[in-house]
């Protein structure tokens, strides 16, 4: 007997779902493009235990007609696509008619949906495939998708799926670019019966970043627009001093739809040369609007990644654009008028936005068009600007340990000294009293006495040793006579980062850490967002003492001693990329990267200026340590023998 079976057709349906249905957010995805396919101006989107027991989405686009939707949930069906001639806008669009096919094998489907010309709506349910009932149903037009348990009957892809937690980041991460993309559509989305996301729909760019990254992101932007050879780019960049340590928040959409473009990255960081610090990524939301054919058809459709048959026209159109962008982003864009603080708490507001929303029915029972989606980010942004008392979410109180300087204190200081620094000769604290000039004073020829000696340099005490401090040559070498035979020369950062290093590492953070005058909140992306949220021990071992503080954003309290306070969310975010980057690394090695993130950026930097007390301190703790190399494996101590200078200089 041969051995090539026919699958039967459940199999075969099975095999072919798993294509397009990976997991609930690839569900949504696949639901909500519908949804704006047939013309929707509303969409709301409800999910449970991140999608896998419960799903809905629901519409007022055109509705499916009674008679379509049997051939709506057949394999290859599509009202999209009639002619050969628009094979490439199948490729480019995903308009391949196996979105409903596949997920109604794999899950127990409701679909409730009026067409507008049909005088009565239609309830239809499908399990597993297998038709089940169509009756008549009392419904608004429009769409309503209930997909329930999904791959309950698939459990070798049930078993792939992650943490409740995680399928429900990544749905979140789905609704966040498709908002992104279609300003003109209020979308509604409901995690856990808590509203996550409302976009109000008005069509404006600016309002949907708003709502899903928040004031501050929306308040630092620049706008872009530029067409050049047939490309158009438009949408917004993050002002350059709010660029940051990786691409997570740069965000491309080709004609409204999100993908992941290198050549669109590659563009921006060549135009942002010059304006944005070497290793920075400036955020954006930009849409690229070219014709069809001009995009790689064989790329998969469900696939975020992009080629251009000509990547060039793409580059050049993105360069030009930000350059342009950059250029007329002296004056300031606001979401709101400029006021000089914001006094009311934010967080409490959305709260009780979205408090007084979620007691509203979560199913609507009338029409969505006639009972049309309050928009409430008016009233957000009205309320934002109100005078109210100062934002809890501040510590009114600073308590730190006597001995060790803050953060701020540490900051302040390094300003001062930069100053004096940019004033120098140094000026004495005290004002000399003011003497009256004169010729004998300013112009002495040859001094009439012989110079006080110096102080003698201050020695290192150890124990059978004496170190004598020499100084600091090029504001990064400290320089040590040890004995009568080597000269120490001392790299401070590397001194420095390797005894922080060391010292989170022995101590897991505790003790390291500093409570900061005023909490720091950093907006992430919800995928990073969510790898924070899922391992915040990792900060707290690191220093760190970080909250939830709603929608993407997180809170810093407290952070690492010496981190000057411009690194903390910088360190943060770089942290919650690479943490979202490698999940699978074990958790030292996690540790690892991070204290030596940390470490590197709390150092005292080659070239900043430093006392000669901080330096003394520091190679005494080199010396009686005996460290020698920083953590990235760089010598942080080098030694000259005398013999060898002697030897320079032909004494010996
Ligand atoms: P495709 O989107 O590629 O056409 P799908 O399987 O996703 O394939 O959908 C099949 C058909 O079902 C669509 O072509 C459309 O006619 C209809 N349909 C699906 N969802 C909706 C909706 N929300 N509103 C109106 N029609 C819909
Ligand atoms: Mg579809």
């Amino acid at each position: 007997m041969g051995k090539i079976n026919i699958l039967d057709k459940h199999v075969a349906e099975l095999i072919a779902a798993g294509e397009v249905v990976e997991r609930p957010s690839s569900v949504i995805k696949e639901l909500v493009e519908n949804s704006i396919d047939a013309g929707a101006t509303a969409v709301t989107v409800e999910i449970k235990n991140g999608g896998v027991t419960f799903m809905r989405v629901a519409d007022n686009g055109c509705g499916i007609l009674r008679e379509d939707i049997r051939p709506a949930f057949v394999r290859h069906a599509t009202s999209k696509v009639r002619v050969e001639d628009d094979l490439d806008a199948i490729a480019t669009l995903g308009f391949r008619g196996e979105a409903l096919a596949s997920v109604s094998s794999v899950s127990h489907l409701e679909l409730i949906t009026k067409a507008r010309e049909e005088e009565v709506g239609t309830r239809y349910l499908i399990e597993g495939g297998e038709e089940i009932s169509l009756n008549d149903a009392g419904c608004p037009d429009g769409t309503t998708f209930i997909i329930r348990d999904l791959f309950y009957n698939v459990p070798a892809r049930m078993k792939f799926l992650k943490t409740d937690m995680a399928e429900g980041n990544a749905v979140s991460n789905v609704i966040d670019k498709i908002a992104l993309s279609h300003p003109e559509i209020a979308i509604t989305y409901i995690r856990d019966s808590k509203q996550a996301l409302h976009t109000s729909g008005d069509g404006k760019l600016l309002s949907a970043i708003y709502a899903v990254y928040g004031r501050e992101f929306a308040n630092a932007l620049i706008p872009v627009d530029y067409t050049l050879g047939g490309v158009r780019v438009s949408g917004y960049l993050s002002r350059p001093e709010k660029a940051r340590p990786n691409r997570n928040m740069q965000n491309f959409f080709i004609n409204n739809r999100f993908v992941i473009s290198k050549t669109a990255m590659a563009a921006i960081s060549e135009a942002c040369k010059g304006s944005v610090m070497v290793g920075k990524f400036p955020s954006c939301v930009l849409n690229i609007e070219l014709s069809y054919n001009a995009v790689d058809v064989n790329v998969h459709p469900t696939k975020l990644e992009v080629r251009f048959v000509n990547e060039r026209p793409v580059f050049d159109a993105v360069y030009h654009a930000v350059k342009t962008a950059l250029q007329n982003g002296e004056k300031r864009i606001e979401v709101t008028a400029n006021k000089p603080q914001t006094r009311i708490n934010p967080f409490e507001l959305a709260q009780k936005v979205f408090r007084e929303r979620d007691e509203q029915p979560v199913v609507p029972k009338a029409p969505l068009k006639k009972q049309p989606l309050k928009d409430n980010s008016d009233e957000l942004l009205r309320l934002l600007d109100e005078p109210v008392e100062t934002p809890k979410a501040q510590p009114q109180v600073l308590t730190v340990s006597d001995s060790a300087p803050t953060v701020a204190d540490r900051y302040k200081e390094h300003i001062e000294a930069k100053r004096a620094e940019a004033s120098a000769p140094a000026k004495p604290t005290d004002p000399a009293p003011a003497e009256p000039v004169n010729a004998e004073v300013s112009a002495p020829i040859l001094p009439s006495e012989p110079q006080q000696p110096a102080e003698p340099a201050p020695l290192i005490e150890t124990d059978d040793n004496s170190y004598r401090y020499i100084g600091e040559a090029f504001k990064t070498y400290i320089m040590i006579e040890k004995n009568p035979r080597e000269l120490l020369l001392i790299d401070k950062h590397a001194a420095h980062e390797r005894i922080i290093y060391e010292k989170l590492k022995k101590d897991k953070g505790s003790g390291y850490s500093q409570l900061l005058l005023t909490p720091i909140t950093v907006t992430l992306n919800k995928i990073d967002y969510a790898a924070v949220m899922s391992e915040p021990e990792v900060f707290s071992q690191a220093g760190f003492d970080i909250d939830d503080f709603g929608s993407g954003t997180i809170i810093i309290r407290s952070a690492p001693q010496y981190l000057p306070l411009d690194e903390i969310e910088s360190s943060v975010i770089e942290m919650a990329g690479y943490l979202s980057e490698n999940k699978k690394e074990i958790r030292s090695e996690k540790m690892d990267w991070i204290y030596h993130n940390v470490s590197c950026r709390a150092a005292i930097k080659g070239g900043n200026v430093s006392t000669d007390e901080e330096l003394i301190a520091l190679a005494k703790q080199v010396e009686d340590e005996d460290v020698r190399h920083c953590p990235h494996g760089r010598p942080v101590c080098v030694v000259v023998k005398k013999r060898e200078i002697e030897r320079w200089f032909g004494r010996v």
